[in-house]
């Protein structure tokens, strides 16, 4: 297991985290198997998706916005709940097949990490259990 450290400037912005990722496994060294990466936060999530286009990600922060408003009738104190709502929405964990060494995502996949209630300084989990 290894502890990824991921700095975000925005209250809500994607990071993509592929090429940290992808350095784990070439450091481990290993050719095949699963690679899980977990979030442990609360207001913080990962997920997969289109890397070509700039805009995909800015829509996804957009209309999360617009389905789950930064303000609204929430009863949570600390006033992030939209924030709480958009990670679990998104998840904490995703797995991607490694075939030859390599992270086996389609061409056009990124792995984004997902802020929520930045900036701030964040941690992302990474596991690799080899193929047997
Ligand atoms: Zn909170």
């Amino acid at each position: 297991m290894k502890s990824l450290k991921v700095s975000t400037r925005q209250r809500a912005e994607f990071v993509d985290i592929t090429s940290q990722v992808q350095e784990v496994i070439s450091r481990a060294g290993m050719k095949q198997g699963i690679c899980q990466v977990y979030v442990p936060h609360t207001t913080a999530g990962v997920t997969i998706n289109e890397n070509a286009d700039p805009d995909v990600v800015r829509d996804m922060i957009a209309t999360l916005e617009k389905l789950v408003p930064q303000s609204g009738s929430y009863r949570h104190a600390e006033g992030n709940s939209d924030a709480h709502i958009k990670a679990s929405m998104m998840g904490f964990s995703v797995t991607v097949p490694v075939e030859q060494g390599r992270l086996a995502l389609g061409t056009w996949q990124g792995i984004y990490f997902c802020e929520f209630d930045g900036p701030r300084g964040r941690q992302v989990t990474v596991t690799l259990i080899p193929a047997a």
